[in-house]
């Protein structure tokens, strides 16, 4: 049976979408890609049940309350009932232990939903950044590299010590939830993929693969898309 997967989407008050390249990307793999809007509170755990396997697009800046912090001044827009979708969403994905797939916003929502924290802007908050994350260069191109812990599940998929990703961030994982470990940085030491250290698969890269036109995007995908499969 082929895995429906449900995929968070971005919204700006009248629609709510996803890029066609998450779908594309799930559809290549051998999944069933549905829209999960963000209009259920009481339900999320019926939801979660009729899918397979979660996957956390990317979108805007998450909302600083949720790791008690007050806005800082470079703080971009925020999704308030979005965010307060995600954090519900993922908290009780990962109690029912459903394979997770965090893409950029997603990887830090999966990050601060299980107690880890962000820097809202990196260049403001953080020393010592040295490359570009907020890349001029067209989507699908692969710009800094990423290096890849050993002993990793990350490691383990991709079959390399470093690669090459795209770049789309302002903000990244400062203290990592004690659920995960930290799978890949940057040269700059910033966090770039989270791994859970109890689930079979549950990722979070900081990069887009679904925008990437190499065969990593595609390992990453059809991993996700395995898990998914036959777990009813
Ligand atoms: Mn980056």
């Amino acid at each position: 049976m082929k895995p429906v997967i449900g995929m968070t989407a971005s919204e700006d008050g009248q629609q709510t979408y996803v890029k066609d390249t998450y779908s594309k990307r799930i559809i290549e793999a051998g999944g069933l890609p549905v829209i999960l809007p963000s209009f259920l509170k009481d339900d999320i755990k019926l939801l979660l049940k009729r899918i397979d396997g979660l996957l956390l697009t990317g979108g805007g800046d998450l909302d600083p309350l949720y790791f008690d912090e007050d806005p800082h001044q470079n703080l971009g827009n925020v999704t308030p009932r979005r965010d307060a979708f995600e954090i519900s969403l993922v908290k009780h994905a990962l109690n029912m232990k459903l394979p997770i797939f965090g893409i950029c916003r997603g990887m830090q929502i999966l990050n601060v939903a299980s107690g880890g924290n962000l820097y809202q802007d990196i260049y403001k908050q953080r020393k010592q950044i040295s490359i570009q994350h907020s890349q001029k260069a067209p989507t699908e191109h692969a710009s800094h590299l990423v290096h890849i812990e050993e002993g990793s599940l990350l490691r383990k998929i991709m079959g390399t010590e470093k690669m090459l990703v795209n770049s789309f961030h302002h903000q990244a994982v400062k203290v990592v939830s004690e659920q995960f470990i930290i799978s890949a940085r940057a040269t700059d030491g910033i966090i770039e993929a989270i791994e859970s250290v109890a689930e079979p698969f549950v990722i979070g890269v900081q990069w887009h693969p679904e925008a990437l036109v190499d065969q990593s995007a595609v390992k990453l995908f059809e991993q996700f898309i395995r898990e998914s499969s036959g777990r009813k």
